[in-house]
């Protein structure tokens, strides 16, 4: 939820394997996140193009190395079966340049970075019910493709998540959004608590993942309301615990944990300036 304080799966084995395979493409193609000198990739060229045109970078195709009802073929080449039909699906991350238009109410004159320093990324992600959905994600293009590496790994671990949407379509209201449980990045508003000071979320430096289930904790109530039951941390389908592998997908990517502040915020990961 909020921005600057003081710093304080269930896994299917055959998936992972193919998983990992897509996630070396994934890292192949997107190339380091580092220096603006090394834009390797295309993921790199479309973060740092700055155009307002649309820039869409995808994942590389992935061909799953194994099939549903594999039969063991004794019939010759000339069978020609159809293609298999995959069973792992792909990780999608496509990064275009976002507008005002895209932002709506969640940017005005005024805020700390113009549209033109964030990305509008189309994600895939894992629903509770175990579907693949796509979400509408929007980061500071600075910290994209670390981004993209912490949402391939949840991917990989099939890490539940309720729903990624622009928080625009909530008219940019961070309790509406989190009563939702929504998962948001870029929102240009203050730090809660009365503080006059941009959040990271204002700079599109910080995400807030499932905030049902991984509530801001601010005197000791949760918010959202509803996260209440979530504030005993034990680890359960969609936390971001200490020590867990959600979590550890964003701190491996450079991340720091609002869940580890003395007001804790488990809900909030972020790459500050
Ligand atoms: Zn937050």
């Amino acid at each position: 939820m909020t921005g600057l304080r003081a710093a304080g799966p269930t896994v299917s084995r055959g998936y992972v394997a193919a998983a990992a395979v897509a996630l070396v493409a994934l890292v192949a193609l997107s190339g380091c996140d580092g220096g603006p000198t090394v834009p390797s990739g295309a993921a790199a060229s479309a973060s740092s193009t700055g155009t307002t045109g649309s820039v869409p970078t995808r994942t590389a195709p992935f061909t799953p190395p194994t099939t549903i009802g594999s039969t063991p073929s004794t019939t010759s080449a000339a069978t020609a079966a159809p293609s298999p039909t995959p069973i792992v699906p792909t990780f999608v991350w496509e990064v275009r340049t976002a507008t005002a238009a895209d932002l709506g109410s969640s940017w005005h004159r005024g805020c700390p970075i113009g549209p033109e320093s964030l990305r509008v990324v189309a994600v895939s992600y894992w629903t509770f019910e175990g579907r693949v959905e796509t979400g509408e994600l929007v980061l500071n293009a600075a910290i994209a493709e670390r981004a993209q590496r912490a949402f391939a790994r949840l991917f990989e671990l099939r890490f539940p998540i309720r729903r990624i949407r622009n928080v625009a379509e909530y008219a940019s209201d961070d309790s509406a959004s989190m009563a939702a449980d929504n998962t948001s990045g870029f929102n240009c508003r203050l730090i809660g608590n009365g503080s006059r000071s941009w959040s990271n979320h204002a700079y599109g430096r910080a995400i807030d993942v499932n905030p049902v289930e991984n509530p801001d904790v601010l005197r000791g109530t949760a918010l959202p309301p509803a996260g209440a039951p979530y504030l005993h941390r034990a680890d359960r389908p969609g936390l971001l615990v200490s020590g867990g592998p959600a979590l550890a997908a964003f701190t491996a990517a450079g991340f720091s944990w609002g869940g580890r502040w003395s007001s804790p915020d488990y809900q909030h990961v972020e790459i500050p300036r």
